[in-house]
C-alpha cells in the first residue's frame, strides 16, 4: 500500500531533487553528441540546406574538428540553461498522483482534485510499503 513520506523523508528527496537539478552530466552528454554531429556533417559536406545549394563541398578533418570546442560551449550552455531554468527538454515531470483519501492513482495536473474529493498529492511524496493490503501489485507509477 502507498504510503506518504514522513516530512524528514519529503525533505531529504527534495534536497536530493534539487541536487540533480544542478547536475551538468547529461547536459555535457548532449552537449557532446551535437557537437560531434555538426563536426562531422560539416566534414561530411552536409551543410544546412540553404548552404548546401551553394557549396556541398566536404570540410578537411583538420578545419571541420576546429568547430568542436565552439559547438560544445554553445550546446553545453543551451542544454545546461535551459535545464536550471527547469525545462529539460529530454525529460518530462511525472504527472501520476495519488489521492490522501482513497489512495486511487492516477494522472494529475497540479492541484488536482480526485472524484472523491479528496487532494491528489504528486506520487513522488509516497513509498511503497508491501502490507496486509499488499497482496496486489505496486500500481505502475506512471498511472498507465
Ligand atoms: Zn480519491
Amino acid at each position: 500500500m502507498w504510503v506518504k513520506k514522513t516530512p524528514e523523508e519529503l525533505e531529504e528527496a527534495e534536497r536530493q531533487r534539487r541536487r540533480a537539478s544542478f547536475n551538468p552530466s547529461s547536459s555535457v552528454f548532449f552537449a557532446a553528441c551535437i557537437a560531434m554531429l555538426i563536426v562531422f556533417s560539416d566534414w561530411m559536406g552536409w551543410h544546412g540546406a540553404g548552404s548546401c545549394m551553394r557549396s556541398c563541398i566536404p570540410l578537411p578533418f583538420e578545419k571541420a574538428i576546429l568547430k568542436l570546442p565552439f559547438a560544445f560551449l554553445f550546446s553545453f550552455c543551451m542544454f545546461y540553461g535551459l535545464k536550471l531554468l527547469g525545462l529539460n527538454p529530454f525529460l518530462s515531470a511525472s504527472s501520476a498522483g495519488i489521492c490522501c483519501r482513497c489512495s486511487k492513482v492516477q494522472t494529475v495536473t497540479r492541484r488536482s482534485l480526485c472524484e472523491c474529493g479528496g487532494n491528489v498529492e504528486p506520487i513522488e511524496n509516497f513509498r511503497w510499503v508491501p502490507g496486509d493490503a499488499g497482496t496486489q501489485d505496486p500500481p505502475d507509477p506512471d498511472g498507465k
